[in-house]
């Protein structure tokens, strides 16, 4: 694309930021409609947040991602924020109206869209979570506000699961139970599951042999997502495959999480396939796996 002085600049800002998907993602889809916006991404200190985000006024950057450390840190500096992003006291995304900041979170949402657009709507259904951490909020959110049938939220701090189910009872007439991780826990929980989240970062590579979950606790009955997206297969979700479960693997949550962000900034729907060709492209590229 030729950039000129029209160019408008989208970015996210996080510590470590090198890894970030975002930039590919978002280029693949302002290229294809041929928008004239960059996306950038900037490795943002902790103590330097409060600058970066006067740099996003002054220089007039137009829409931000947010991401780790700085998803909750960066509300105080924003001028508006959506109501469930401060409810959740997390922000992914920043959109600049005239230098006015206006704080959203997709994450959660992002997580609602990639079941639906795989045939694993929550309503009804009895979700088991695991993980109470940023990301395991915004997705217990938002299938709590889905109508969920029953959702069980079990995390390794077990007072940080209660926590969040107290937190979440107190907002939706959904039944929410939170417990400490265990083997009787979780196998319990499994028996009356429909759909499993793994939402805590076990799995992630280099440690790609681990799991929570003991494949022989596993269904073929059951949809399985995990949102780790590094490696996109996990073991979770190959021994849920061999068993013949619908797994949704971590990418579905960072491409529509990115689309709502996208819908946000410029009020069109970006172009899924192209977004998560890009990728797929990216990550077969860093691991040495490309044709
Ligand atoms: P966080 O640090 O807030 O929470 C981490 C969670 O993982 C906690 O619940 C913690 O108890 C649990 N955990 C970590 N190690 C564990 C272990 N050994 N045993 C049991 N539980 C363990 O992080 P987060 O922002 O919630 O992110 C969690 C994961 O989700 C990360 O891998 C992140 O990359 C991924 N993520 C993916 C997307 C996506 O779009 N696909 C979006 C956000 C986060």
């Amino acid at each position: 694309m030729k950039i000129t002085g029209h160019t408008k600049i989208c970015a996210v800002i996080g510590d470590p930021i090198e890894h970030s998907l975002s930039p590919v993602m978002h280029n693949a889809a302002l290229q294809h409609l041929g928008l004239d916006v960059i996306y950038v991404a900037f490795r943002v200190r902790g103590e330097a947040l409060e600058d970066a985000v006067k740099g996003v006024r002054s220089l007039n950057i137009y829409g931000l991602n947010v991401t780790m450390p700085h998803k909750t840190a960066i509300i105080k500096y924003l001028d508006e924020v959506d109501p469930i992003a401060k409810d959740i006291e997390s922000v992914n995304t920043v959109l600049n109206v005239n230098g006015k900041l206006i704080g959203f979170n997709t994450d959660g949402i992002g997580a609602l869209n990639a079941l639906r657009y795989n045939h694993a709507d929550p309503k009804g259904r009895r979700v088991l979570i695991l993980g109470a951490g940023g990301a395991a909020k915004a997705i217990a959110y938002q299938i709590a506000a889905s109508n969920a049938e029953k959702i069980v939220i079990i995390n390794r701090t077990g007072e940080k699961a209660k926590e969040l189910a107290k937190f979440l009872r107190k907002r939706f007439k959904v039944k929410i139970m939170g417990k400490q991780l265990s083997t009787i826990t979780l196998r319990k929980a499994l028996k009356e599951t429909d759909i499993l989240i793994n939402a805590t970062s076990v799995g992630m590579r280099p440690y790609n042999d681990q799991t929570l979950i003991d494949k022989q606790w596993l269904r073929r009955d059951m949809t399985v997502m995990d949102i780790v997206y590094d490696p996109v297969e996990t073991k979770l979700l190959i021994d849920a495959k061999n068993i013949g479960a619908k797994v949704i693997n971590g990418i579905d949550m960072l491409l529509y999480q990115g689309a709502e962000s996208f819908k946000i900034w410029f009020r069109v729907d970006p172009p899924i396939d192209v977004m998560r060709k890009a990728i797929i492209e990216e990550l077969e590229r860093r691991t040495g796996n490309a044709s």
